[in-house]
């Protein structure tokens, strides 16, 4: 199946792309996708419910914005340095273990919203990643039993704010989580759309130019061992979404350096998670 959420920010309602490509809307199941729907079996009751229900579900409109197509979860936890390549542009060797940190889930937002320059932000940068759902609560989860608690996959851009993350002190969350930070969708895919998770194209352009070309072959840590290693150190709740990291080609690569700027268009992809569209906008990020 393919989950989507649409409507205004903070209104969204759940839905469904079918198979032929035709969307629909799934208030009618009667609940959001949200912690206590992945944990508690909605996934198979909302295909039962598609089964007997969704050829009379109304259509979406066409042109209605599209949410994130999850609720905002517990936690987002991103892995850094997890393509070769991207670990060589940095200038960082391949880590021994995966390197997580947070991004705050107030960033999340609808595939196609703006992205905000946040105030006294200067180094704006794209990531495609593939991202992870996780279905059920996982504590000290062992890697051959991991994908049997993934709900599903995503596309996620892991915008960064460059100067914050690196040039401000502390942690990199600081510059990981300003609003529209995280765009998430089109659509959230269960594990059985795709053939094989670790054998998917990603891409980013901006303004037409292809910045990021890659494969899921590339990662250093692949899905299982990310979900079992993250179990280790906390509670994976069910929605939970880990950022599986990012492909070479980001701004902060470029010699020199090439961020974004007001009017930028972003574009962005994996193969059988849809793509989205970003545009970037200046002014910071107010109260929604
Ligand atoms: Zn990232």
């Amino acid at each position: 199946m393919k989950l989507i959420r649409f409507g205004r920010p903070s209104e969204e309602r759940p839905g469904l792309i079918l198979p032929d490509g035709r969307r629909i809307d799934a208030s009618g199941f009667g609940t959001d996708y949200d912690e206590v729907f992945f944990g508690s079996g909605g996934l198979e009751r909302l295909a039962r419910w598609l089964a007997r229900d969704g050829g009379t579900a109304p259509v979406v409109p066409d042109g209605v914005r599209l949410g994130p197509p999850l609720c905002r979860p517990s936690k987002i936890v991103c892995i850094g340095l997890n393509y070769r390549d991207h670990a060589r542009e940095t200038g960082q060797e391949v880590p021994k273990e995966p390197v997580i940190f947070f991004k705050a889930t107030s960033a999340i937002c609808g595939p196609n919203d703006d992205v905000v320059i946040p105030k006294g932000g200067s180094k704006l940068d794209w990531e495609v990643e593939l991202a992870v759902v996780m279905g059920r609560r996982a504590v000290y989860v062992d890697r051959d039993e991991a994908l049997g608690y993934v709900a599903g996959y995503l596309l996620h851009n892991d915008y960064s704010e460059r100067a914050f993350q690196l040039e401000r002190g502390g942690q990199w969350v600081k510059g990981k989580s300003c609003d529209t930070f995280a765009p998430l969708g089109p659509f959230l895919a269960t594990p059985d759309e795709l053939r094989d998770v670790h054998d998917l194209q990603l891409w980013l352009k901006v303004n037409g130019e292809t910045k990021q070309c890659s494969s899921t072959r590339e990662l250093v840590f692949d899905v299982p061992t990310l979900v079992s290693y993250i179990s280790q150190f906390m509670t994976l709740l069910p929605g939970d979404i880990i950022s599986t990291g990012t492909p070479p080609g980001v701004g902060l690569g470029h010699r020199p350096p090439r961020y974004l700027a007001a009017g930028d268009e972003v574009d962005l992809g994996i193969d059988g998670l849809g793509s989205a569209r970003q545009r970037v906008r200046a002014g910071g990020f107010t109260a929604m």
